[in-house]
């Protein structure tokens, strides 16, 4: 019976080529392109045969749809043409948000991404000589001075060819300090284990074995790159003597990893870093340390004191650090392997540095970044400015936006919360900050989310406990006033 049912129904539908002769579809045929148009004719009348199908749709709904079928085309034509990226404002006060595109980039960065997309470049042209140049050298000479020279003059221990004694005429000839860039940091990782450690071991605490969102497991990247995971100590204690212990003729690599996006505490136990270069050095084996988000800036500077930076890391000896671009050094998606020169060299020669690469848009934002730091303009980073904007000037502007608000169905309060780093970044490293704190009479704080959400500006915020709370660090100042628009839009309705 309901077959039958259905049959009539499908009859009821014109075909693509009646559609197309309907005088107000072949006008929008005629301004936006016969293709375009008959696509979208297509996902509309195979949308209504879902629906038939589906025993959604009897006769008369049916008739309903047909009589409004130009104007389905229409919507689903805008639709198909608009962009499926799109910006969004980010209320989550959440500066690193993988979801949200993490690092917003700098204006200087994207002048120069707009410059160097546009045109031709020297990318890999050496302007003097006219020959083959290399990609790395866009950044790799502002990396040194943000590393290399730092190292040097604070921490007169790099090991053995690196010591400053032996060094100060070893550096004037060559670099010490390198960094190459590929697509990201579980491409960094991949390519350091594989250059150092194939068909060899590497020992790792089992304490480090995370799991980074988006299926980044030490485990698999480890397999992956063809070493052998040597996994050693326990969960929640790990010595340097299990180290020493593990360590065989097999042994290539001492790997540290920064434990992101989680904590362990209680009964706890992690070799201090200064053991493993000392082990590493000892046995002249390179140590590796994933830092995940790594700084180029002193977080202590904004109160986070347990989260050590790329220079932190570098100084106190290890061999080589990865980090990304797009975390807390405010650049474009990237994967940043900074360390002993010689290790360096090997990984660019290593044949998958050419399938991890870096697109030159990478390296045009990566280098207007690195100058902003040179020049020590922290504030023009994005990411950074908001990690050092203070709780009084956030509660200021959200203050302003709550006297904007209209609706008298609105319960706004601004109150203290807090601001998370994210991108991995010290798991438990948050700022203070002050909140707009929004509930609606009749509404949940999970429609009202989302109906901020679904706005045309998307306004991202977070729900807790019964609100909506808005946290403008992560908002830029010229989006206020979108933000206090949007509520009031959401309200009219
Ligand atoms: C974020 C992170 C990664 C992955 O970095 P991507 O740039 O996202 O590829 C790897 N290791 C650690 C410790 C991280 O925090």
């Amino acid at each position: 019976m309901k077959l039958q049912t259905n049959v009539d129904l499908y009859r009821k539908l014109p075909s693509v080529d009646e559609l197309q002769r309907n005088p107000e579809l072949a006008a929008l045929a005629a301004r936006e392109g016969h293709i375009a148009v008959t696509d979208a004719a297509r996902a509309v009348l195979a949308s209504l045969r879902k629906e038939i199908a589906a025993g959604r749709l009897a006769a008369d709904g049916v008739d309903l749809a047909l009589s409004g079928l130009e104007d389905a085309v229409a919507r689903q034509l805008r639709q198909a043409l608009k962009h499926s990226l799109q910006s969004v404002i980010n209320a989550t006060g959440v500066i690193l948000h993988t979801n949200l595109g993490r690092a917003p980039l700098s204006a200087a960065a994207l002048e120069h991404i707009r410059e160097i997309a546009g045109s031709y470049s020297n990318l890999e042209l050496d302007l003097e000589t006219g020959e083959r140049g290399k990609r790395d050298v866009h950044v790799d000479r502002l990396f040194r001075k943000l590393l290399e020279e730092r190292v040097g003059t604070a921490a007169p221990g790099l090991p053995g060819e690196h010591s400053v004694g032996a060094g100060v005429l070893a550096r004037a000839l060559e670099p010490t300090i390198s960094t190459i860039v590929v697509n990201n940091n579980a491409a960094a990782v991949l390519l350091a284990l594989n250059t150092l450690a194939e068909n060899g071991e590497v020992i790792v605490s089992r304490g480090e074995l995370v799991e980074i969102g988006g299926s980044f497991r030490i485990p698999d990247v480890m397999a992956k790159s063809n070493a052998i995971l040597r996994e050693v100590g326990t969960t929640n204690r790990t010595r340097i003597a299990d180290y020493a212990k593990a360590i065989n003729e097999q042994t290539r690599l001492l790997l540290r990893v920064h434990r992101s996006n989680f904590q362990i505490t209680g009964f706890t136990e992690q070799a201090q870093i200064e053991e493993l270069v000392g082990l590493a050095r000892q046995r002249n084996i390179p140590l590796l340390e994933d830092l995940g988000s790594g700084a180029l800036f002193d977080l202590r500077s904004v109160g986070v004191n347990r989260e050590s930076s790329v220079l932190d890391g570098l100084r106190q000896g290890v061999d080589v650090v990865t980090y990304s671009g797009d975390k807390l050094l405010g650049g474009p998606q990237a994967g940043l392997l900074s360390g002993r020169s010689d290790l360096i060299a090997r990984m660019r020669s290593n044949s998958l540095f050419r399938a991890l690469r870096a697109d030159k848009l990478t390296y045009a934002a990566l280098e207007a970044t690195l100058l902003a730091y040179v020049k020590g303009e922290h504030d023009a980073i994005p990411a950074v400015g908001m990690m050092r904007l203070s709780k009084e000037e956030i509660g200021r502007r959200a203050e302003a936006v709550a006297k904007k608000l209209q609706s008298s169905r609105l319960t706004v309060e601004v109150v203290d919360g807090e601001s998370v780093i994210g991108g991995g970044a010290a798991p438990s490293s948050t700022l203070p900050t002050r909140v707009l704190a929004i509930s609606a009479e009749g509404t949940s704080a999970d429609e009202l989310s989302r109906r901020l959400r679904v706005w045309d500006t998307p306004v991202i915020a977070r729900v807790e406990e019964g609100r909506v709370l808005l946290d403008l660090r992560t908002v830029f100042p010229e989006q206020d006033e979108i933000v206090a628009q949007s509520i009031n839009r959401v309200f009219e309705r």
